[in-house]
């Protein structure tokens, strides 16, 4: 440990997964040990310390009904009451009545806990978590593309690319060290390339050597179109195409129907704009593609991030040194969630529910009686909302997640939620906006007080040990899900006693799986610092793989990627004469999602003060907007109001809101209360980044 550092730590904040170091005069810093992130910080992992003590939810709380104020109660009634409900639901209406909304903020130690707790012992497969919002497109698409999830990519391509792709990603102000990075690459080799595709002149893309900003929902003819003329040009790599992939004369005879001229129009490009995007394509040895949101949330998501999967299969780039897909995360720790089946389709080790193999082994592994685990995948979250609305969940658990902001169409959601005859809300923080749908109340350690492992966008796996006493009675979420279990009679399943033997017990069931984990462990993180998968018992660290299918044997059974023959939608909700304008909405620099924590530190609240609304200078001469005017923003679920930001910066017909203010931080600036709740359907991810929207001066 260097002079003055009291703790390593990791920032619980984005997937990016940067290093911390706390010093003995309590100040953060970035840790240059630290591979990922190499001693960089943004100014959310700078200032993170002062959100630790502030609104914190300090000891259990309980009430009867939603329009009673709670109380305070001991841990001993209030998780009394909860295992006791667990009971009695379970034995009459049954488990399909039980549902659990976990989050990325989870460490891999409360999601395996979790997941053990549901999907194991109370028999019900209703857990999600809020993964389903940001990542499960490209779950999908890794999965029917090559065979397993995992991003194929590392942090050290970043500096070996000669191209770097980044198609719906603001990565500058979302994922800003992976971007500080890029930049530090280009600036020492000049002839790299930066390609940015969005609909808006971000950051990111006022950075780029070439901007696309494409019309929003004609990702899919984008992609086809740069592969039509790739393909036109034979720019294609034959041998790897006939060795390593199936399925390319299907792909080859749909992307015919993308020619230029079509294209170009479709995206509002010119074909020049797009003949140049597809030249860097041909000309690069190693392009790097990083994806997030923009694609994801999407009602085609997962077809989008196989159209762009197809682009690196044409060209024979993946599995080589600066190339290859690469989905950036956005929670800290939602590829370790993903690991240990924290989404309601999946188990721990990436199996699936679907599969009888998959659940007789997990069943053996947690010396359940075979037939424990359900056979049906649950409920995504969306679909908890319409069960809570058909009034056939009786008892919903949400944890460090705050679905009444992040959910889209808000007015159904919190209707919904209000529907919950039982509601336990764990979390660190009080108030937050769900927590007027709870019952009882549970507080949560968070990131400084409890030990735990979070795995980050590159596979990498960190130890995060605590280096503080808990505030109040706040417990870990993992020992609360294991002292429930202890509770309803599971006392051998239940019997953990620190995380590291959490993490044991998971490390286990990832033997043989495509990301093993039986060579890190706890202490083994301790003596070796961050770790990635995958990495078997007894292999030395430095055998660890930081690419994947370096062999071109992919995860398919006859270990061949999949071309996918996919043709554009378009967006689920476009524009028309009522509602003619399309909304999208992303983050800002400074913020995190729904302000849980970012809005309790002074210096993030001062850079970012407001929300507001973009809007192109010609939409706004049009209805005689001027900067700083009150808009309200109204779509068919809802209204919102903003003020006007005019800015070039954004398309013409199309407005930007950014998603972090719920009802706590601003009044009526809910980005969810425009959006609809229309899904992907491979990976029931909503299409949270576009709808139609009118706007009225207020
Ligand atoms: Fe934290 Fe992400 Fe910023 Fe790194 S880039 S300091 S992980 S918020």
């Amino acid at each position: 440990m260097p002079n003055n550092v009291v703790a390593k730590s990791l920032c619980p904040y984005c997937g990016v997964g940067c290093g911390l170091e706390i010093t003995a005069d309590n100040r953060v810093r970035g840790d240059r040990d630290h591979p990922s992130s190499q001693g960089m910080l943004c100014v959310k992992g700078a200032t993170i310390l002062e959100s630790i003590d502030k609104d914190r939810l300090l000891y259990p709380m309980v009430r009867e009904s939603l329009s009673e104020p709670f109380r305070r109660a001991s841990w001993d009634e209030a998780l009394g009451r909860i295992a006791s409900r667990l009971q009695q639901v379970r034995l009459s209406t049954g488990p399909d009545a039980i549902c659990m909304y976990g989050s990325g903020q989870f460490t891999t130690e409360d999601y395996y806990v979790a997941q053990k707790l549901l999907k194991g012992c109370l028999g019900s497969n209703h857990f999600d978590g809020n993964s389903r919002l940001c990542m499960s497109s490209a779950v999908a698409g890794y999965v029917q593309s090559l065979g397993s999830d995992g991003p194929p990519a590392c942090y050290d391509d970043l500096e070996r690319t000669d191209c770097a792709f980044l198609i719906g990603t603001n990565t500058a102000e979302c994922h800003p060290i992976v971007f500080n990075r890029l930049l530090r690459h280009r600036r020492q080799n000049p002839s790299m390339r930066l390609v940015v595709v969005d609909p808006r002149a971000t950051i990111t893309a006022q950075a780029a050597d070439l901007h696309l900003p494409l019309q929003p929902g004609t990702d899919i003819d984008l992609l086809n179109g740069i592969a039509h003329l790739l393909v036109g040009w034979g720019q294609l790599d034959e041998d790897f195409i006939a060795h390593h992939t199936t399925g390319f004369a299907a792909f080859a005879e749909t992307i015919r129907h993308y020619p230029p001229e079509v294209v170009a129009r479709r995206c509002g490009i010119t074909i020049e704009q797009l003949e140049a995007c597809a030249r860097l394509w041909a000309a690069s040895k190693r392009v790097l593609s990083l994806w997030s949101m923009g694609i994801n949330q999407s009602i085609e998501g997962t077809a989008k991030v196989r159209a762009l999967i197809n682009l690196h299969l044409l060209t024979g780039q993946i599995g080589h040194p600066g190339s290859g897909p690469f989905s950036l995360t956005g929670q800290p720790n939602a590829m370790g969630g993903r690991e240990a089946g924290g989404l309601s389709h999946l188990l721990p080790g990436y199996r699936f529910i679907a599969d009888p193999a998959h659940r007789e082994a997990v069943e053996k592994a947690w010396k359940l009686p075979t037939g424990s685990i359900a056979p049906q995948p649950g409920r995504t979250v969306w679909e908890m909302i319409l069960a809570l609305e058909a009034r056939e969940v009786e008892f919903f658990w949400i944890a460090a997640t705050n679905p009444a902001v992040s959910l889209p169409d808000l007015d159904r959601t919190r209707r919904a939620l209000a529907r919950s005859p039982f509601t336990v809300y764990q979390d660190c923080y009080y108030p937050t906006e769900t927590a007027q749908f709870a019952h009882i109340l549970l507080p949560a350690t968070q990131w400084s007080e409890k030990t735990g492992t979070m795995t980050n966008s590159e596979r990498r796996v960190t130890l995060s040990p605590a280096f503080q006493q808990p505030v109040g009675e706040a417990r870990d979420d993992w020992q609360i899900f294991a002292e429930v279990g202890r509770r309803l009679g599971l006392v051998e399943q239940f019997a953990f006693d620190t995380p590291a033997s959490v993490f044991a017990e998971f490390a286990a069931l990832t033997a043989g799986r495509p990301c093993e984990m039986t060579g890190i462990s706890h202490e083994r993180l301790r003596q070796n610092g961050p770790l990635q998968w995958p990495l078997s018992s007894g292999s030395p660290p430095s055998t660890a793989s930081s690419r994947l299918y370096t062999d071109h044997r992919f995860a398919t059974p006859d270990g061949r990627a999949r071309f996918a023959a996919v043709h554009a939608r378009g967006l689920a909700e476009p524009p028309d004469p009522d509602y003619p304008f399309i909304l999208t909405n992303g983050r800002l620099y400074g913020h995190w999602h729904t302000q849980t924590r970012t809005g309790r530190i002074e210096k993030l609240r001062r850079l970012h003060p407001a929300p507001f609304i973009e809007i192109h200078p010609r939409d706004a001469t049009q209805l005689d907007i001027h900067d700083g005017d009150w808009l309200e923003v109204r779509s068919r679920r809802g209204t919102a109001r903003f003020a006007a930001r005019i800015t070039a910066a954004i398309a013409p017909g199309v407005l930007f809101v950014p998603m972090h203010w719920g009802s706590l931080w601003a009044d009526e600036a809910e980005a969810n209360a425009l959006t609809h709740s229309e899904a992907d359907p491979d990976s029931s991810q909503p299409e949270l980044k576009a709808c139609a929207v009118q706007l009225v001066k207020v």
